[in-house]
């Protein structure tokens, strides 16, 4: 074991000590280790702006790795020897929580790896880059699978026209009017709040302030700033459904994004002093933890027939909507979530080379009843972001998975994803 340490800091020395400031670090020195990481993925975020999603650790750093300007070269090679020695530390010294520490922190040096690599301009295959990105195998479905869906909808959904054509008419009755947009959020977000907060106590200073955008490949972002403040920003490109208003309330706020950095912050960097939750890498394990979490923090929040009974009582008549209509839009929504996969064999098709865009965003819309602009906003997506959508589905079905292993009681559910809020975990450890 010492002799590896030994020769992983040689290599450190000859290779990389000119690119980088700070020295080598014993592989027993998990902080040292840990900002060395931080260092990285800031150094990789001055190649790529969308990787930094969240930094909150010391300014200085930042301006270190503006100074330095280390080429992806040095970083993918940088990034390997650190995995190198992070691996050499003593595992069975280790306490289960410092075990887990480590681990992340392996996994997450390997997604800073394969990011500067795929930079540089090697390939990876949309199964090989899911997994060593985000820790995770995608599954692969057939066409077939989704047909017996669409089988089902078509029932649902009577009418003229293609069956996409027939849900964009359908879901024409439940847009929220533009003027009423803000009220029903302010509506939504209140609610998730109050029953994430009955759940997990958070700091008394957490807040947020809610944005409305324009021109963005995604639907809704979080850009958490620190100190249990996030900015969240709304795109409406697009006309804005119903249901998006509580999926959104939660997945960006509560129990999603917003309380997510939140207890990472507070209970990983304030308490422990662990420097690399300070930054947020985007194309990284942790995103699949975020965007899963985020995704199922919506039946976390309203179980059962709870969210249906809010909106009828509350959202529907807020946003001017036919209240008696809200079952028969529920029914309709919960096949077509079951057709999510059907975007990621899209974007394993066209980011693998197997079709073209028009044939992708064709696919969306024939697999996944988007609309033809909601597909070709989510060709753009998965253009930019690639392999992170499986962040979306795969990560909320793991999430899920584990979350019901602790049982039927909300109380041990609440307890099990709040573990996942709070503590370094990634989709393998999860499994
Ligand atoms: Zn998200």
């Amino acid at each position: 074991m010492l002799s590896k340490w030994r020769a992983g800091l040689g290599l450190v020395a000859v290779v990389v000590c000119s690119c980088l400031s700070a020295p080598p670090v014993s592989p027993h020195d998990m902080d040292g280790l840990a900002e060395q990481y931080v260092r990285l993925v800031l150094a990789l975020g001055q190649h790529d702006a969308d990787f930094v999603d969240a930094y909150h650790g010391p300014e200085q750093w930042r301006e270190d790795a503006r100074r330095d300007e280390l080429s992806l070269d040095g970083i993918s090679i940088k990034a390997g020897l650190l995995r190198s020695t992070v691996s050499a530390g003593d595992l069975g010294r280790d306490t289960p929580v410092d075990g887990q520490r480590r681990t992340l922190l392996l996994k997450q040096l390997t997604a800073v790896q394969t990011r500067a690599d795929l930079l540089r301009g090697k390939k990876f295959s949309f199964d090989q880059e899911a997994r060593l990105l985000y820790d995770a195998a995608p599954p692969h479905y057939e066409a077939g699978y989704f047909e017996s869906l669409l089988v089902e909808l078509d029932a649902l959904l009577p009418g003229e026209g293609s069956l996409s054509e027939r849900r964009s008419r359908f879901r024409d009755s439940f847009v929220i009017p533009s003027e009423r947009l803000d009220a029903v959020f302010a509506a939504a977000i209140d609610e998730c709040r109050k029953r994430t907060i009955q759940r997990i106590p958070l700091p008394e200073n957490e807040r947020f302030v809610v944005e409305y955008v324009t021109d963005k490949p995604w639907s809704g972002y979080n850009w958490f700033q620190g100190n249990a403040y996030s900015l969240i920003q709304l795109n409406t490109d697009l006309p804005i459904h119903i249901d998006r208003a509580v999926d959104l309330a939660c997945h960006e706020g509560y129990p999603g994004h917003h309380v997510f950095n939140t207890l990472l912050e507070r209970e990983l960097v304030q308490k422990r002093g662990w420097v690399e939750f300070s930054v947020y890498p985007l194309f990284s394990p942790m995103s699949l933890i975020a965007e899963g979490s985020a995704n199922y923090g919506i039946p976390m929040a309203f179980s059962g027939r709870e969210r249906e009974d809010f909106e009828r009582d509350v959202l529907f008549p807020l946003a001017g909507l036919d209240a008696s209509r809200v079952d028969e839009y529920y029914q309709v929504e919960a096949v077509v979530k079951r057709l999510n996969y059907a975007g990621n064999e899209a974007a394993r098709a066209y980011l693998d080379n197997e079709i073209d865009a028009d044939a992708a965003v064709q696919w969306l819309q024939d697999y996944a009843l988007m609309s033809r602009e909601r597909a070709q906003q989510r060709l753009k997506f998965i253009e930019k972001y690639r392999s992170y959508v499986i962040n979306y589905n795969l990560g909320k079905d793991i999430v899920r998975e584990y979350v019901e292993a602790a049982g039927s009681d909300s109380d041990a559910r609440w307890t099990a994803f709040e573990k996942i809020l709070s503590t370094p975990v990634s989709a393998s450890m999860l499994q």
